[in-house]
């Protein structure tokens, strides 16, 4: 008998991962804010998956956090500000050698996670596959792209790659998962943050290329002094090529300020800038950045931290 799926949050990216599995035969429970959401998502009978065109609705079965089944293996799909708070809402319910997977962008909350659960393996991922909801409990798979999964404490994979493969969820086992993970940072604070302050599309930087060589310049700074110089190879170019690569899109922290969501800047660029701080590094570039963003999100109401 195969070890349940319990994904914790039905947005984008947790509903691409529960009905691909689910979509296998394997067993998914997917764990839901409170009664009334648990209430909804049943009147709705599942969650779809739109791909190239095709809905397909999958009923998988729902609960809440205070349910009282075990959990051996836990895909936590939520924004990085409400993963350590989920997390604590299923902590009790966690077997001794549970793992957990954790699909948040950025950095800081994977610590925090783990220190909320340390009789828990945490396995960090890096996604670069894209999903967007056009409705409740229904996602639109937008882009094909990989996953890189690693335990920078544990360098075995676990045993549930092979539940991926089946899955048709394209993966990697990586040992450098800090690398990748620092490399996804570091781009994504060249590029999202300006793309708000310029209200662009991700093409709109090249208009802005001394400004992006500098950032470029101080994060690979940070990551040479962070210890981690592999992800601050050629960074620059790589900066570019993704903005040339993307240009017609709008980035997702652009996307959140216009819809008036919150963004997840304490894990990216505020991580930055206090990784900066403990290393008494001073990256004035970086910093006018970050403060040019809380201005921007407070004119907006919306939390800058
Ligand atoms: P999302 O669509 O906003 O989904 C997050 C889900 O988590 C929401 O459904 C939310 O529930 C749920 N949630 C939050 N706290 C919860 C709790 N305590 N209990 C149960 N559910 C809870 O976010 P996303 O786009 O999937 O992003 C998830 C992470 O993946 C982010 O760090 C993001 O940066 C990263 N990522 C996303 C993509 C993408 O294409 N979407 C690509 C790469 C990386 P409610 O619906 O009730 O609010």
């Amino acid at each position: 008998m195969s070890t349940t799926w319990h994904v914790l949050g039905a947005g984008s990216l947790g509903t691409l991962w529960a009905t691909r599995l689910a979509r296998a035969g394997l067993p998914v429970r997917l764990i839901l804010r409170d009664p009334a959401r648990l209430r909804a998502y049943q009147a709705a009978g599942g969650l779809t998956l739109v791909e190239q065109g095709q809905s397909s609705l999958l009923a998988i079965p729902g609960e809440t956090s205070t349910s009282s089944a075990p959990i051996q293996r836990l895909l936590l799909a939520c924004k990085a500000y409400d993963a350590e708070a989920a997390v604590a809402s299923i902590a009790p319910r966690l077997e001794p050698g549970a793992e957990l997977i954790l699909l948040q962008n950025g950095l800081g909350s994977q610590d925090a996670v783990a220190a909320r659960v340390p009789q828990a393996r945490c396995i960090a991922a890096s996604s670069t596959e894209g999903a967007f909801r056009d409705g409740d409990w229904r996602v639109v798979f937008a882009g094909h792209g990989y996953t890189w999964l690693g335990d920078s404490g544990h360098p075995t994979p676990p045993i549930w790659l092979d539940e991926l493969a089946a899955s048709g969820i394209p993966h990697e086992w990586s040992t450098q998962i800090l690398t990748r993970l620092w490399r996804k940072l570091a781009l994504n604070c060249a590029i999202n943050p300006l793309t708000v302050l310029h209200d662009c599309r991700n093409g709109g930087l090249q208009q802005h290329h001394c400004e992006v060589a500098t950032l470029c310049a101080e994060l690979s700074e940070l990551l040479q002094c962070c210890g981690q110089p592999a992800a601050a190879e050629n960074l620059q170019q790589e900066v570019e090529r993704v903005i040339l690569a993307t240009a017609a899109n709008y980035s997702s922290m652009h996307q959140d300020v216009s819809n008036g969501r919150r963004t997840e800047i304490s894990y990216l660029l505020g991580y930055a800038c206090e990784a900066a701080a403990r290393h008494r590094l001073q990256l004035p570039h970086l910093q006018q950045l970050q403060q040019r963003l809380v201005n921007q999100l407070q004119q907006r109401g919306l939390p800058s931290a």
